[in-house]
């Protein structure tokens, strides 16, 4: 009886402090960040690479593998034990499983509703924000429903009709599939009331004047992505800027949604480019960092959600035999490519050391091209965030964010 008196009672004691204090909480303000392909190596590799900038050999934490509560997501697709990005960005935006290939429908095709709906009738703001294009698999599940993913075009014409008051990313995926069509997604957009801003001197002069906006970056780019880190100039529209961008616009008294994709992990970690992997982790951490220099200013009101939809590449630190990494190899490389981009006198260090060569030189790991079927990990500060302590599924991600903003699901 003793040991039950020991154990139970301060549990119970815990539990009801936890239950009152967080009932009269809600958060007014959510962030969720989704790091597309970002596996617990991810994190690893690139806060191992973090520390040698410091000139050491351990691991140097990111900013938001600090916050105080810490979790995995099992991230299954309805049809494989290895998901695709358009059926878990389903799952973490209405909490459901779908079929790979498969966004925002049941395996039968019937919609479902994104939680940025229901966000959006309970009153709140909503923003919805890519580095890569703003119809693609993640984005396109908070907004749109198709049951094939591939189908940009129609995807993006949901954007326009979400009524959703804020887009950024790099552009349209669907506009290279709309040139034979009779209405561009550009005139599609701004016939639904939207303005849209081409960088960020463009939103500076539209933003007081908009009652809904998209973000796209400066120069068009081919694949209409947000230039990758290691190809930006100085007039690069950038992941944290459109985050800051997006408070700015949103920020009031009703309160906000915001979904935030670092896309172009996913896409690194498809070419296994060790580099372009982990600046472009380094890079969606100084885009929580925007959200969390928010939450300081309002942590009675706010919650920030960082989680990934599944793992690419198979990366790992460490390769074939031993218990190194060469980090330092990976840091000359990245020195090399940042002097190239101001200085086009400097040889191409792209062609000089291919990925698959930089990846041997450093000693890091891949198994494979496509994603991998680990569970991902889930990190969260702020009102609400006990709830994703410990083991979760990838469906209950968005029931939990529902129940934080008091938003019935
Ligand atoms: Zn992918």
């Amino acid at each position: 009886m003793k040991r039950v008196i020991k154990f139970v009672i301060p549990i119970l004691v815990a539990f009801v402090v936890a239950s009152c204090c967080s009932s009269n909480k809600q958060a007014k303000y959510v962030f969720y960040f989704i790091g597309d392909g970002m596996g617990f190596s991810h994190i690893a590799v690139t806060e191992g690479y973090k520390s040698i900038l410091n000139g050491e050999k351990k691991s140097e934490p990111l900013l938001f593998t600090q916050f105080p509560v810490m979790g995995m997501a099992t991230s299954y697709s309805a049809s494989n034990i290895i998901t695709c990005s358009s059926a878990a960005g389903t799952a973490l935006s209405t909490g459901f499983k779908t079929n790979n290939g498969m966004l925002g429908v049941t395996p039968d095709s019937s919609s479902l509703e994104a939680i940025s709906y229901k966000i959006h009738k309970a009153g709140y703001k909503v923003g919805i924000m890519s580095s890569v294009t703003i119809d693609h698999a993640t984005p396109g599940a908070f907004y749109a429903n198709s049951v094939k993913r591939s189908d940009y075009y129609g995807i993006a014409k949901q954007l326009c009709e979400s009524n959703f008051e804020f887009f950024g990313g790099g552009g349209y995926q669907g506009a290279t599939q709309s040139i034979n069509k009779k209405f561009p997604l550009d005139s599609i957009t701004t016939a639904a009331g939207y303005n849209i801003a081409y960088g960020l001197e463009d939103f500076n002069n539209l933003k007081s004047n908009s009652e809904k906006l998209v973000l796209f970056q400066p120069q068009p780019r081919t694949d209409n992505i947000l230039p990758p880190v290691l190809e930006r100039n100085d007039s690069s529209l950038t992941l944290p800027q459109v985050v800051k961008a997006a408070v700015e616009f949103l920020n009031s008294k009703d309160g906000f949604f915001i979904m935030a994709e670092g896309g172009q992990i996913d896409w690194s970690a498809h070419s296994n480019d060790v580099a372009g992997t982990i600046m472009e982790v380094l890079d969606f951490d100084a885009a929580i960092e925007v959200a969390y220099k928010f939450y300081q200013q309002h942590p009675e009101e706010t919650l920030i959600v960082v989680t990934a939809d599944h793992e690419t590449g198979g990366i790992s630190l460490g390769r074939n035999k031993g218990y190194v990494s060469h980090f330092d190899k990976v840091k000359e490389y990245v020195d090399g490519v940042q002097k190239k981009n101001s200085d086009v006198s400097v040889d191409n260090y792209m062609e000089q050391m291919p990925v698959d060569s930089l990846s041997k030189a450093s000693l890091i790991g891949w198994t494979t091209t496509s994603h991998t079927g680990g569970a991902v990990p889930v990190f969260a500060i702020g009102t609400g965030s006990e709830q994703f302590a410990g083991r979760q599924d990838n469906t209950d991600i968005p029931k939990k964010i529902c129940k934080a903003m008091g938003v019935e699901f």
